[in-house]
C-alpha cells in the first residue's frame, strides 16, 4: 500500500501558503489505513492508540468510521471527548493508572481497563468498581523495533491468578491483552503469543472462569527510510486465520497506533544554512531533532527524505536548527546540490513525531495542514491521476 507523498509542485505550492517547517496530514490516508486493517484483519475491532498521533482531525475521521480508542491518560481522554468520542468507545490501556486518569475515566464513562500487577487491583476496584478488566501479559519478540515487554506485562503464569483476584475484588475479569512490541516485522510473534494465550483461555475455562475478550495490541509496521520488507496484507491475514482457528467465540480487539497515521503525514522543511566540511556538504534545516524529528531518538526511526533537484548526488549531512551537537538528522545521504531556501520533503512521519516534539531553544512546533482542505491541489492531483489512468488504459488497448 502506498504512503501519502506530496510531489515537488504540491510541496512548493503549499510552502507559498504556509511558512516552513510544516506538516501535511492526509485524513483520507488515515481512513484508507483503517479500511486496510478492517479488510485484512476482519476478526479484530480497532482501538486506535492515540498516543501515536492525536491530531483532532484524525480522531474525528476515525470516530466517524466507527473506530474505538486506546488511551493512557486523562489528557488523552480529554482530547477524545473534545472530538466527540464517548468513554464507552475507549479502553484505558495503560496498565498503571493515576488519580487524574481514574477521575477522567469516571467523568467520561470509561469502563474498560487493563492492568498488569496485583498492586493495581485494589486501586482499580476502588476507583472503578465493577469495571471490565483485561490482564496484560508479557510476550517476547526479538523482531520488534521497540520492545514493550521488558517494562510491561505479567508473566504468563500469573495471568489467571491475577484475573481471579480481580474478580474477588468486584471487577469483571474479561480476558487477556498483550503487545508484541512496536514495528513488529514478525508474524510468528503474534502467532506464538496467540498460541500461549489460547492455552490460558482453555486453562481458565477448565477452572470455571469464562474469558470472553482478547486484545492483541498494536505493532503493525510501516515503511521507514529502508522501506518495508514484509507483506503486511499477508501478515494480517495470517493473524486473522489464527484468530478464527483458536478464538472463534472470543471478542477480539487490536490497538494499532503507528499503522493508522504513520504513512499519512509529510513534513516540509527548508534549508536555512549550508557549509562544506572537507568533501561533505552540510545542510541546516528549519526543523530538527528537538521538533518533529524527535522520533529519531525516542522511536529509533529514520524517515524517508526526498530532495528535489538535478545534478550529481553527493553524500551529505542534514542537521536541525538547534544549538546542540546531537541535532544531526541524516549522514551520508546522497543529495544533489541544494541552495539556501530549497524545500525538502520527509514522508511517513505521522507517528510518534509531533507528540514528542519539544520547544527547546524556543522553536515553535511545526504547524499541521490537512491535505484534504487544499481543495485546488486535491482536484489537480485527481485530474493528473485520471489522465495517467486514461493514458495507461489507451496503451493497454494498443494492438
Ligand atoms: C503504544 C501502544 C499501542 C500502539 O502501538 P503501535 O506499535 O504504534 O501499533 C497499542 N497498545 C498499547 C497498550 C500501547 O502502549
Amino acid at each position: 500500500m502506498r504512503s501519502f507523498i506530496l510531489n515537488e509542485n504540491e510541496m512548493n505550492e503549499l510552502a507559498k501558503r504556509q511558512p516552513t517547517p510544516f506538516l501535511v496530514l492526509s485524513v483520507d490516508k488515515v481512513a484508507e489505513n483503517y479500511a486496510f486493517l478492517r479488510k485484512h484483519l476482519p476478526r479484530a475491532g480497532i482501538y486506535y492508540a492515540i498516543k501515536a498521533n492525536p491530531h483532532p482531525r484524525a480522531l474525528e475521521r476515525l470516530a466517524a468510521l466507527g473506530s474505538h480508542f486506546d488511551v493512557a491518560s486523562a489528557g488523552e481522554m480529554e482530547m477524545l471527548h473534545a472530538a466527540g468520542v464517548d468513554g464507552s468507545r475507549m479502553i484505558y490501556a495503560n496498565p498503571v493508572h493515576d488519580g487524574r486518569g481514574f477521575a477522567a475515566a469516571s467523568r467520561f464513562g470509561v469502563k474498560r481497563f487493563t492492568f498488569g500487577e496485583e498492586s493495581g487491583i485494589p486501586k482499580l476496584a476502588a476507583a472503578a468498581p465493577g469495571a471490565d478488566v483485561l490482564v496484560r501479559v508479557q510476550v517476547h519478540n526479538s523482531k520488534a523495533l521497540v520492545d514493550l515487554n521488558t517494562k510491561f506485562g505479567a508473566p504468563l503464569g500469573s495471568a489467571l491468578p491475577l484475573l481471579r483476584k480481580a474478580e474477588q475484588a468486584g471487577l469483571h475479569a474479561k480476558g487477556i491483552c498483550f503487545h508484541v512490541g512496536s514495528q513488529s516485522l514478525s508474524t510468528a510473534a503474534y502467532e506464538e503469543a496467540l498460541l500461549l494465550v489460547h492455552h490460558l483461555f482453555l486453562e481458565a475455562e477448565a477452572s470455571g472462569m469464562h474469558l470472553t475478550d482478547l486484545d492483541i495490541g498494536g505493532g503493525f509496521p510501516i515503511p521507514s527510510a529502508e522501506g518495508l520488507h514484509v507483506d503486511l496484507a499477508a501478515m494480517l491475514e495470517a493473524i486473522n486465520r489464527q484468530l478464527e482457528r483458536l478464538f472463534p467465540q472470543t471478542a477480539v480487539w487490536t490497538e494499532p497506533g503507528r499503522f493508522l497515521c504513520g504513512t499519512a503525514m509529510n513534513l516540509v522543511t527548508s534549508i536555512i544554512g549550508t557549509k562544506q566540511r572537507g568533501a561533505v556538504p552540510w545542510y541546516i534545516l528549519d526543523e530538527g531533532i528537538y521538533g518533529v524529528f524527535s522520533g529519531i531518538l525516542f522511536d529509533h526511526w529514520t524517515y524517508p527524505l526526498h530532495c528535489f533537484g538535478n545534478g550529481a548526488k553527493t553524500p551529505s549531512v542534514f542537521a536541525g536548527p538547534s544549538c546542540d551537537g546531537i541535532d544531526v538528522l541524516y549522514r551520508d545521504f546522497p543529495a544533489p546540490k541544494l541552495p539556501i531556501g530549497a524545500n525538502v520533503l520527509v514522508s511517513d512521519i505521522g507517528a510518534y513525531t509531533t507528540v514528542s516534539a519539544t520547544r527547546f531553544n524556543g522553536f515553535e512546533p511545526a504547524a499541521v495542514l490537512v491535505w484534504e482542505d487544499q481543495a485546488d491541489l486535491v482536484a489537480k492531483r485527481r485530474k493528473l491521476r485520471e489522465a495517467d489512468e486514461a493514458s495507461s488504459a489507451s496503451i493497454a488497448q494498443m494492438p
